[in-house]
Formats: structure tokens, sequence, C-alpha cells
């Protein structure tokens, strides 16, 4: 049974506000928050741009763009999240802020609510085991862009109940969007095959196989993929890119998850890709 209605979002950045926005269009009652000042209100002005775009496509009418924002409200700390059902956690891929945060949200909460992470990469059996409540802890990850991609990949920590799998799966459906079950692996299905594929392709251009435009159209023409993978890599975050392949190398010890030197050298220059102005490609606004 579906009885989750109050759902928290912590975490308002690309992710996090795609999440939010896909939940108050189900009807949810969202409380969002972001621990940097300003995040929060830039991800509900980004929300409802988005919305705006949809009533000028027509698919959305006016009124219920009012009433979907109404349902968002911010939260300026996890005080705020106390009577939620669920919270979804979107912060940024980094194993110790997210491992803070479960122990956090588990003061936070009441002890029967659900604590999903968005994770791309990180065990849900560590971040459950932060907590007191290992068998309410999931993973719940969304793809990018949250309200146009159809797709959440529901993970299953060593600890987590049926009840919390059932439940989460049924929002999931809610929301109209198709469930896959990974088991918790590093990169679960779809990073575990992606992130390698990326990855690749910073190699591949290190060496020169291939400029950045000809690796991309070679890839879209060739292999009939929507985008380039340096396309993709800049929309994901080449921060989050390399925080993914960091826990493939680590967990699962080979050499050929290694991140490649190219990719660590962008971050290292905060050449994160669209969020941040400048990836392998520009942008004129993040
Ligand atoms: P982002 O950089 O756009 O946003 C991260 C947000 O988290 C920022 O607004 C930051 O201020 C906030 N934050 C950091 N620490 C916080 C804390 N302690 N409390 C509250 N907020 C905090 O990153 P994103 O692309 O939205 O990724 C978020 C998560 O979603 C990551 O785990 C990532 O792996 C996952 N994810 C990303 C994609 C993608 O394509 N980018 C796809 C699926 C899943």
């Amino acid at each position: 049974m579906d009885t989750l209605s109050r759902i928290g979002v912590v975490g308002a950045g690309q992710m996090g506000r795609g999440i939010a926005q896909v939940l108050a269009q189900a009807g949810c009652t969202v409380l969002l928050n972001d621990a940097l000042a300003g995040a929060a209100e830039r991800g509900l002005a980004r929300i409802d741009a988005a919305l705006g775009r949809l009533v000028e496509k027509g698919t959305l009418v006016a009124a219920e763009r009012t009433a979907v924002l109404g349902r968002i409200a911010i939260v300026p700390d996890l005080t705020g999240l106390e009577g939620c059902d669920l919270v979804i956690e979107a912060v940024s891929e980094d194993q110790a802020l997210k491992s803070r945060l479960f122990a956090e949200l588990d003061q936070a909460t009441r002890p029967e609510a659900i604590l999903a992470s968005n994770t791309s990469s990180i065990s849900i059996t560590l971040l459950g085991a932060q907590t007191k409540r290992p068998g309410k802890v999931i993973g719940m990850h969304f793809m990018n862009p949250v309200p146009v991609m159809r797709l959440i990949e529901v993970v299953r920590g060593l600890a987590t109940d049926d009840a919390t799998y059932d439940a989460v799966v049924a929002l999931g459906r809610r929301l109209g969007k198709q469930v896959v079950t990974a088991a918790d692996s590093p990169g679960f299905i779809v990073n575990r095959l992606l992130i390698p594929f990326l990855n690749e392709a910073c190699v591949a251009l290190q060496e020169s196989v291939g400029t950045v435009a000809d690796i991309d159209t070679g890839i879209k023409l060739g292999l009939n993929h929507p985008m380039g993978p340096f396309e993709l890599a800049d929309l994901i975050g080449l921060d989050t890119c390399l925080g993914i392949a960091e826990v493939l190398h680590a967990q699962l010890g080979e050499d050929r998850y290694r991140p490649a030197v190219l990719l660590r050298r962008y971050v290292a220059a905060g050449w994160l890709g669209r969020k941040s102005g400048r990836g392998f490609y520009r942008y004129d606004a993040p």
C-alpha cells in the first residue's frame, strides 16, 4: 500500500528539484531542504520555470502550476522534516557527507519514516547502518532530468524490509515511472555500465583518439545514442561522474574502473559541466 504523501527532499540541486517537482505534480506535499544558503530558493525558482514551460507547451494548465508550487515548502533545517512519511536524500555524491546526513535524518524524523537515497553508487547497506532503522532505508535512483526520464532504479540494502520496498515501488508507479530493482552493488545497474563508458571516452580523448565533437558524433550516429558521452557527462556533472567512478574503482578494485586523469583535472579546475557553465563544452548560463 502506498501511503507516502508527505515527503522531504534533501538537496535542491538538479536532481533534488526534479524529484520535488514530480512528487508535487503527483499530489504529494514536499518539504525541500538544502544546506547551501539560497539553494532551496533557487531550486524552487527553477521548478517554477520548468512548470511554466509545461504551461506554454499546453501540457499543464496555469491553475495547476500554482497548485503544484503550493505543495512545495522550503524547510531551513532537518527538524522541518519531522512529520514526513519518506525523506529522499539527493545531496552531492560523497560517501562521508551522505553517511553523516543519514545519521542526522535518523534523529530528525519519526522512527517509522522511510529514508531513501538518490545515490548513483554508494552502498545503501552502508547508509542504512548509520541509522537505527536499516530496514527502512532504500535506494531510489531517479534519472536526469527527473520529470522526463521514466526510470527509477530501486536498490535494496541487505536489511531493507519488504514493506519499505513495496511502498517505494508503489510510489514510483504513482509518479508514472517504470521501476527496476537492483542489488546493492557499486553503481547498481545503470551506472555500473554507464560510468566505465563515460570514463573510457575521457581516456580516448586523453589519447587523442578523437576530438570531443568527433567522439560524441561517432557515438550518436554510430550507436544511435541520443547524446554523446561528453554531452551526457556534462549534463550529469563531472564531479558526480568522478564520485561514482571513485566508488566503482574503490569497491570493485580493478584497474579498468580507475577514473581518467583528464576527468580528475576537469573537476579540479571547477569545470563541472552544465551546472558550472563549462565542462567538455561551454554553456551560456549554468
Ligand atoms: P548537484 O550538485 O546539482 O546538487 C547537490 C545539492 O546538494 C547542492 O544544492 C548542495 O548544496 C546540496 N547539499 C550538499 N550537502 C548538503 C547537506 N548536507 N544538506 C543538504 N543539502 C546539501 O548534484 P545532483 O546532480 O543533483 O546530484 C545529487 C545526487 O543525485 C547525487 O548523489 C548524484 O549521484 C545523484 N544522481 C545524479 C544524477 C545526475 O545526472 N546528475 C542522476 C541520478 C542520480
